[in-house]
């Protein structure tokens, strides 16, 4: 698969938020699971180890891929209990972009804050979604402006709620063809994205939804604004709308497929090494170089990680995320690429010095 089609994502979230709920729903949407799981049985596919279930925390980094619209989504796990905060940071660094779940009755909690503040570091272009807009006291607007407010960005709101807690019973898009009723909130949707945008301010009072959808796609990218999606993950609505909304305004990986080799190791896991390839192409059978430890590794098999099975493919490509076997020293956090062209992506961790002398 081209790079062009492939999201590297995370999902960031306050534990509470959704993030297990709409995880499972998106799996479901994009017929990767043909059974939703349920967080409250216990039963969810993502959240698969014991101890993880009990603690109703995320605490292991894994990656699931999926395809929605031609294009390949692999969602990489970000736990977002503050305790793993090198965990977040591994993560971040081989996700393009990133979906930050917001509760829609607290809207922005400490939690989200801090991992907010670490995607920001990492220059990690965000989506925002609101969720459990079907709660009691849950509000968009109120959520909007603590986006607003706390995290000092400029949210582009571009779906409108149908109906109020109880009642609520979906989302309406702003940005593609929306109805009549919708006019005022596309106004200020237009208005907001023209204040940041020469090509929408050019055509404002007159905005088509292309121009309106570049301009949310360039400043989405550029990490100048952030485009807030609704929902509720549990009920099953605005699912489908924030896949299209990934693949509209999310960005691809970059990188170069004809480079050599350059991959991280960013979790290791029941004898499976995760890898997101930066550079180049890694074939099955190929043996790659760990210039951290100065060992050669064999890639064995290579595989696509689903969320219910694994499936074997020959090669990897530049922006690829992909699970290998054979590895047998490399530790997460290692870079694999050639002897001709070594590569360190990650400075080897050094244990700080138990005492420190002034
Ligand atoms: P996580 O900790 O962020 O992974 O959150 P979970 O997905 O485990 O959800 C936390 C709780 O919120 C669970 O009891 C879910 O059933 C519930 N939940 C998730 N999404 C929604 C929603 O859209 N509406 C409501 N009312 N509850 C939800």
């Amino acid at each position: 698969m081209h790079a062009q089609k492939i999201r590297n994502i995370g999902i960031l979230a306050h534990v509470d938020a959704g993030k297990t709920t709409l995880t499972e729903r998106i799996l479901f949407a994009t017929g990767t699971t043909y059974k939703t799981g349920d967080v409250d049985s216990g039963n969810t596919v993502t959240d698969f180890d014991p101890q993880e279930r009990d603690r109703g925390i995320t605490i292991f980094a894994a990656a699931v891929s999926c395809d929605w619209a031609g294009h390949r989504l692999n969602l990489i796990d970000t736990p977002g209990h503050v305790d793993f905060s090198d965990e977040v940071e591994r993560s971040l660094r081989v996700l393009d972009g990133a979906v930050a779940v917001f509760d829609g009755v607290a809207g922005v909690e400490p939690q989200s804050e801090s991992v907010w503040r670490t995607a920001d570091r990492y220059g990690v272009p965000r989506i925002a979604f609101v969720n459990k807009l079907d709660r009691p006291g849950a509000d968009l607007e109120v959520a909007v402006a603590s986006i607003r407010d706390r995290l000092d960005v400029t949210p582009l709101v571009v779906q409108m709620p149908i109906g109020r807690e109880g009642d609520f019973a979906g989302v309406v898009d702003l940005v593609d063809q929306p109805p009549p009723a919708m006019r005022e909130a596309r106004r200020r949707l237009e208005e907001a994205v023209a204040e940041l945008h020469p090509a929408a301010l050019e055509e404002l009072g007159d905005m088509s939804d292309s121009t309106l959808k570049d301009a949310i796609r360039d400043l989405t990218r550029a990490g100048t604004a952030v485009p807030v999606l609704c929902g509720s993950a549990y009920r099953d609505k605005g699912v489908e709308q924030l896949l299209d909304a990934i693949v509209d305004y999310l960005p691809a990986p970059a990188g170069d497929p004809e480079k050599d080799p350059v991959a991280l190791v960013f979790k290791k896991r029941d004898r499976l090494t995760y890898l997101r390839v930066y550079d180049g192409t890694i074939t099955k059978g190929d043996v790659v170089w760990d210039a951290g430890s100065g060992r050669t590794e064999r890639i064995s098999r290579i595989l696509r990680v689903q969320a219910d099975r694994n499936t074997d493919v020959d090669r990897a490509v530049a922006g690829d995320i992909v699970a290998v076997t054979g590895p047998k020293s490399a530790r997460t956090g290692a870079t694999f690429s050639t002897r001709r062209r070594p590569v360190v992506l990650e400075a080897p961790r050094v244990a700080e010095p138990l005492v420190s002398v002034a």
